[in-house]
């Protein structure tokens, strides 16, 4: 019954003590070390090297570290019997909702313009109540962050697959609920997992369903977007500028044309970012009750990708 922790590019260390901390005897092996594969039965990783779980025959875990899990199920090679976990953690999920508050209260104030020009030129500002907030997933994210804003005194609505009822939040479903949800949104914000159903949805289709004008916020994936639709509608006045803290490519190359677009803002996927210190505890409650054949806790739904 061992670990293994898989985080191609980054610093294992404050993983292994947070771990280490919660579960001192715990068996803990740091991908690629030298290990055996049998002794495996629990993988923690973000980003594994694809196909390498074939040789892990008897694995029956592998853990995101963070919320989304496309990471892992995009691999076609992850074995068919293993259960994918992810992370729900109420410090992610506030930070994501301060986080897209910040951004809309940036848009509306024109906050970063300001910081940007450097020059006495007070533009008019828009204020929460002429602003229509879309949320795309009212999943644990999506839903904290629609709250959040309709507290601020923001109009929100919130777009899922199946129904919902939030106090406070309008709320769409599905295909059918699609056109009418973006029909009353000028700030869109994609909260969606990555799946073989939500790739690409933020495409030029979804873009002019939007009134005039709308401005978009991705958080979610980089591959929710279709870069080259989203500077067409920028450069033709559809849309009047995008917040995007999530790329197809991470980090964003150096000459990729979002850089210089003066509607496009950036930041470098910081939007809610999982501590090692705050999540180690759940990441090894299931791992006893792995030991313990107790069920699990938040499984991922493999069919539905999510
Ligand atoms: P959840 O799984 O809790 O929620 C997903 C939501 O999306 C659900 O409401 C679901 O609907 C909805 N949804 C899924 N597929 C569709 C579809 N085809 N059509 C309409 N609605 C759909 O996810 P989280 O809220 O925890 O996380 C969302 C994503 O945020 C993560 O997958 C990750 O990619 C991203 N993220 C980004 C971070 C960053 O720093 N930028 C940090 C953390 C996460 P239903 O409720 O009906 O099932």
């Amino acid at each position: 019954m061992s670990v293994l922790l898989i985080f191609p590019g980054r610093d294992p260390k404050i993983w292994v003590d947070a771990i280490k901390e919660q579960q001192p005897n715990v068996k803990l092996y740091v991908y690629p070390e030298e290990h055996n594969p049998e002794e495996i039965t629990y993988a923690v990783t973000w980003k594994h090297p694809k196909g390498i779980f074939n040789k892990y025959s008897n694995l029956k875990v592998i853990a995101s570290i963070g919320a989304g899990v496309d990471h892992i199920i995009s691999d076609p090679e992850i074995p068919k019997k293993a259960l994918i976990t992810r992370i729900i953690d109420e410090q992610l999920t506030l930070d994501m909702s301060t986080f897209v508050l910040g951004l809309v209260l940036d848009k509306i104030r024109n906050i970063s313009i300001h910081h940007g020009e450097k020059i006495w030129n007070p533009k008019a500002y828009s204020t929460a109540k002429e602003e229509k907030i879309g949320v795309m997933g009212l999943g644990v994210l999506g839903k904290a962050a629609a709250i959040n804003l309709s507290k601020n005194g923001f109009e929100v609505s919130g777009w899922s697959k199946s129904q919902k009822q939030i106090e406070g939040v309008n709320t769409y479903h599905g295909q059918n609920g699609l056109n009418d949800f973006l029909k009353n949104t000028s700030i869109l914000i994609c909260l969606l997992p990555l799946t073989s159903e939500t790739e690409c949805i933020l495409n030029k289709e979804l873009f002019e369903k939007l009134p005039k004008g709308a401005y978009i916020i991705n958080v979610a994936r980089g591959e929710h977007l279709v870069e080259y639709d989203l500077l067409e509608m920028l450069d033709n006045g559809q849309l009047s500028g995008a917040s995007l803290d999530v790329f197809r490519t991470e980090p964003l190359p150096e000459e990729h044309p979002f850089w210089k677009h003066p509607k496009v803002h950036i930041s470098p996927h910081i939007a809610s970012t999982t501590n090692p210190k705050q999540v180690a505890h759940q990441l090894m409650e299931n791992y006893l009750r792995l030991k313990e054949r107790k069920p699990l806790r938040n499984i991922v739904n493999l069919k539905k990708e999510y």
